[in-house]
Parts: C-alpha cells; structure tokens; sequence
C-alpha cells in the first residue's frame, strides 16, 4: 500500500498522534523527572522501541521521534552535549524503524520534532539566534533519517513558534506546529493565542493548534476559536488532566482531593499530578468534540497512555489493533451479564 502523505490523511478523516513520552517514559523507569532529558534513545533503546510500539498498537498514526529537550541546551545542563547528536539521530532511528513496520497495511508517518527552548528571551537577539542554530541543526538530523514529516510543539512565546515554523519550512517537509500557552491564557511575548494561530497558519503552518500544558476543559474552548478562523487543518493534544478555569494549566493545579502527603516539590507538577488524571471517558468525550468541529489532527500529550490514545482513536471512529482488548464488563465477574456468572454474586453488587 502506498504511503499517503499526512494532507492526504488528513483530508480524509482523523490522524491520530502520540506525544507525551516524557511523563510515560518517566513512569515506566527510564527518565529522571524534574530534569527531564530523553537520554533513554541511547540508554535503554528498547524501551523507547516498545514505547513506540505500544502507541502505535493503540492507533497513533505518526511515530514522532523521541527527541523532546534532546537540544543543545539541555544537553550542555546536564554536562553531555557530545552526546546530542548520537541522542538526535538515534530516537529518529527508533522511530522510523517502528514507523516503516505497521500493524495495519499502511505505514505510519515519522515525524522530527523540535520544541520550547526554554532559553528564548524576547529581548534578546542573541538568545534568539541560539534558539534558530538549535532548531537548525536538529532539523536537519530528522531529515537525514528520513523523517515524512516535521513537529515543532509546546511553544508559549509566539516568535519562538514563528522562528520554529521557518526552519522546519526550509526542508520542503509537511509542517505540524502547536503553542502551550500558560495559565495566562497569552503567550508570553503578549500575542493572543488565535493571533498566533493565525499568522503561524499565514507563515505556511501545514497544521496549527495546541499541545501540552492544558487539560481538555481548558484547551477546547481556544481550540473553537481556532478551528472557526483558520482554514488549515487544525490540532489539538492536550495533557490528561483536570486543568480549570481558576488553574488553567498543570503547573499550578492544586490537589483537591483529600491529599494527605503533599508532593515535597512546591506543586503537584510533575510528580504528584496523579489524582487529577482525566478518565479515559474524558479524553474520548474531547476527542470526539474536537473532531466534530473539524479538527483531525488529534492525540494527548503529558499523561498519555496506550489506553488513552486507543480511547481517542475509537471516539472518532476508528478501529485500531488494540480495540481488541477493550473493556468487556459482559464478563465480569460480578458486574456482567453473562448468564455464567452466579446470581449471588451479582446481586452483591451494590454492596461490594
Ligand atoms: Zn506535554
């Protein structure tokens, strides 16, 4: 089967993406949080390798590589920066080697990723031009290894999007770029989100929306006013939790649910977030909202689990090889309707 290019698929229907690596990764023992730097790609590649497989199992369509803070900054803060291209070129490697292998017929989209720099100041031309070296050369690894597609993510200033955008623009490849504004609700060099939406989608943005830092109650309302004004596909990747008006991100998002051993970092971020997972009924409810609004790029970023993008998948419609182990209440034991199951037990039901 021929490789549709990302338009092509988004044209037709939903394309679903997984991000959120760090947070899972993290959890699955491979990543110091707090620090937060993807050395798994060289330290332990097969769980970056399965991590990959896992998503794609539960329908992401896109394999992006696992290249999020593997910048040069970051890696000059934890004193490796000579590893930053082996890390670069290696979690492209991973993720084409799972992109090229599908489960279905078609094989999925590689995608390069760059992302928030952290280091991007916007009185400061020289900060700015760190920032675009950064871009450029990371870029420039993913299409070495043979990405299909480019993911510049999780920006809150919007002339780093813009600087981001330009230098994925440069390689000839389809363009995904989203903003994670703060609890704000601008970014911070003053832009409105749908004003930085809009000129990312005049400067040639192939799809323009948000990930990251907002949970579905907090991310869909900007997510309407963007898919109202733009004329370009659109995204939208929250993180899984309970985000609020009052706490519109995860950075600030206080325990409210009888925590009685507080986190000992000053906030629930990032390691105490637990509790205000969303439901995967939540995520589904999002991603159908969102899709029948006209957006079809659709995934979930921090807190993402196989499971959840499963959920997200199925809530648009799709059926994807992990809709295989769907829940079945039918058989349980005691909450089921098979006709097995003894009636002691599921008359006890209420009391369990
Ligand atoms: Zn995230």
């Amino acid at each position: 089967m021929k490789k549709r290019s990302l338009k092509e698929r988004l044209d037709k229907g939903p394309v679903i993406c997984a991000e959120g690596f760090l947070f899972e990764i993290e959890k699955r023992g491979y990543m110091s949080s707090g620090e937060f730097v993807p050395m798994v790609s060289l330290d332990n590649p097969e769980a970056l390798l399965n991590l990959h497989r896992d998503f794609q199992h539960a329908g992401s369509d896109i394999v992006q590589a696992f290249t999020y803070n593997g910048h040069r900054e970051k890696m000059r803060v934890i004193g490796k920066e000579e590893l930053l291209e082996p890390l670069n070129r290696a979690a492209l490697q991973i993720a084409k080697d799972v992109a090229i292998s599908p489960m279905g017929e078609e094989e999925n989209l590689m995608a390069g990723n760059i992302s928030n720099s952290n280091i991007w100041n916007q009185n400061d031309k020289k900060s700015q031009l760190e920032v675009e070296k950064m871009f450029r050369e990371m870029v420039g690894w993913a299409v070495d290894e043979g990405a299909d597609i480019l993911i510049g993510e999780t920006f809150y200033y919007a002339e780093e999007a813009y600087t981001a955008l330009k230098v994925m623009k440069e390689t000839g490849l389809p363009s995904v770029i989203t903003i994670a504004p703060y609890g704000e609700n601008i970014m911070r060099d003053g832009v409105s989100i749908l004003d930085t939406c809009k000129e990312l989608e005049q400067r040639g943005g192939d799809v323009v929306g948000m990930n990251c830092h907002r949970g579905p109650n907090t991310m869909m309302p900007y997510l309407k006013e963007i898919r109202k004004e733009l004329k370009c596909h659109v995204a939208g990747l929250p993180i899984t939790y309970r985000t609020t008006d009052d706490h519109p991100t995860f950075f600030n998002l206080p325990d409210n649910n009888g925590c009685s051993c507080p986190s000992p970092h000053e906030t629930t971020f990032p390691t105490a977030l637990d509790p205000m997972q969303c439901s995967r009924y939540e995520i589904g409810q999002f991603a159908k909202e969102a899709y029948d609004l006209g957006i079809n790029y659709l995934g979930v970023c921090c807190g993402a689990t196989p499971m959840l993008i499963r959920e997200v998948a199925e809530a648009v419609g799709l059926k994807v090889p992990a809709s295989k182990y769907r829940e079945n209440m039918e058989n349980h034991y005691m909450y089921g309707k098979n006709k097995r199951i003894p009636k002691h037990i599921k008359d006890y039901r209420n009391k369990a």
